[in-house]
């Protein structure tokens, strides 16, 4: 048996073709690949606008710059999701503040943070809401919340492109798809669903936020005329015309732009996405049936509608000596995560062990079991066959 690592991803010969045939087009970046892959995204996840951009963590910044976050703002994350999630806050000068999590579906609980924003004093502007694992948050119960304390929401949903929860008129929620969460994000990271090696993607329904993302993508610079602030006459042009060449940097923006080919390989994989969700599916089922009896798990991510399966967690007794086993036989779990909190960076603001009780409970005894649609039905059962050799 070869090695099996928790997750992996599958280029095909058409991926190839079309990252091929982008480096012989004109454009390598700012080229038209880009808009076709943000058209296909939207349309994937049932959003009216999206924004590609050079990762998931330039995707989370640029939300915080669009909603204005700043000092003296506070902004409530879970303490287990990717650092990220949290550090989006920090980069514009604003505190990031945990709550914690819900001990079944491992999702940020909503009586924690309901706690917080009845509390005192606090100066708490949004969410960043988790889909953890690729469980979808109920962002409708949330968006209740967000509503009545004015804030905003960005659902962070690497974890979920193709999750979807069902609210509470019937109606199927695709994550992303901008009806409660004012901002949502995706990465492209090689370990998520839709692999381009490195790029994110931020989706929403707002056009104001929509053109705010764009410009502050490149530079905060529009080249757009409707929108110059300075008189034309002052920068060389006629009282009837801004000159050719003139541009306008308007406010603080980066280069976070994903090139052309990057975006062929996204659109490229973006046309497997729902049968590789299909397949994450299937291999949760088989999980969730095989392990649903044994006394071992303590806690296991489960076969649900909805999920889009990044992950398949279970919760275990003796986790290190599980997770040492399992390497011994080249099978390589992972564990997620080490609780934000926890990390010296959170440490040295404040933060401490015994904050948040449910999430490092849940820490002590996570696994992450392989997890990827090209995951054989033989593979499958010699994971599930040296995880239960180990307890017996
Ligand atoms: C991967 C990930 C990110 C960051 O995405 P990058 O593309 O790696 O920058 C942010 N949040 C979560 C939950 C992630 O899993």
């Amino acid at each position: 048996m070869k090695a099996i690592p928790y997750g992996r991803q599958e280029i095909s010969d058409e991926d190839v073709s079309a990252v091929v045939k982008t480096l012989r087009s004109d454009y390598l970046t700012q080229g038209p690949k880009i808009e076709e892959f943000e058209r296909a995204f939207a349309k994937y996840v049932g959003c009216q606008y999206a924004v590609a951009v050079a990762n998931g963590t330039a995707a989370l910044h640029l939300c915080a710059l669009a909603l204005d976050v700043g000092p003296g703002q506070e902004v409530i994350t879970s303490p287990i999701t990717f650092s990220a999630s949290a550090n989006c806050i920090a980069y514009c000068g604003g505190r990031t503040v945990f709550a914690d999590i819900d001990p079944e579906s491992y999702l940020i609980d909503i009586s924690q943070v309901e706690e917080l924003l009845n509390g005192p004093n606090h100066g708490i502007t949004g969410m960043v809401l988790v889909d953890f694992a690729g469980r979808p948050v109920d962002l409708e119960a949330f968006r209740y919340l967000a509503d009545k304390h004015g804030l905003w929401i960005i659902e962070d949903s690497c974890h979920a492109p193709g999750g979807f929860f069902v609210d509470k008129s019937d109606q199927q929620q695709n994550c992303g798809n901008g009806r409660y969460a004012d901002l949502a994000i995706f990465s492209f990271h090689p370990v998520k669903h839709i692999a381009a090696g490195e790029g994110g993607m931020i989706t929403t329904n707002d056009v104001a936020l929509y053109e705010r993302l764009k410009m502050l993508r490149t530079h905060g610079i529009t080249k757009n005329s409707d929108q110059f602030k300075n008189a034309s006459q002052s920068i060389g042009g006629d009282d009837q015309n801004y000159p050719g060449w003139y541009m306008e940097m308007q406010s603080l923006g980066y280069n976070y732009r994903l090139t052309d080919f990057q975006a062929a390989l996204g659109l490229s994989q973006l046309s497997r996405a729902s049968t590789n969700i299909d397949r994450r599916r299937e291999i949760a089922s088989v999980y969730w049936e095989s392990f649903q009896n044994e006394p071992f798990i303590l806690g296991q991510s489960g076969d649900m509608d909805g999920h889009a399966y990044h992950l398949y967690l279970i919760e275990v007794e003796n986790r290190l000596g599980l997770y040492n086993h399992l390497r011994e036989h080249k099978i390589y779990p992972q564990i997620h995560y080490i609780p934000v909190h926890l990390m010296p960076y959170y440490k040295d603001l404040g933060w401490r062990q015994g904050d948040f009780p449910v999430a490092e409970r849940y820490y002590s005894r996570c696994l992450s079991l392989p997890m990827f649609p090209s995951l054989t039905d033989d593979e499958q059962s010699y994971v599930i066959d040296k995880t239960k050799q180990f307890y017996a």
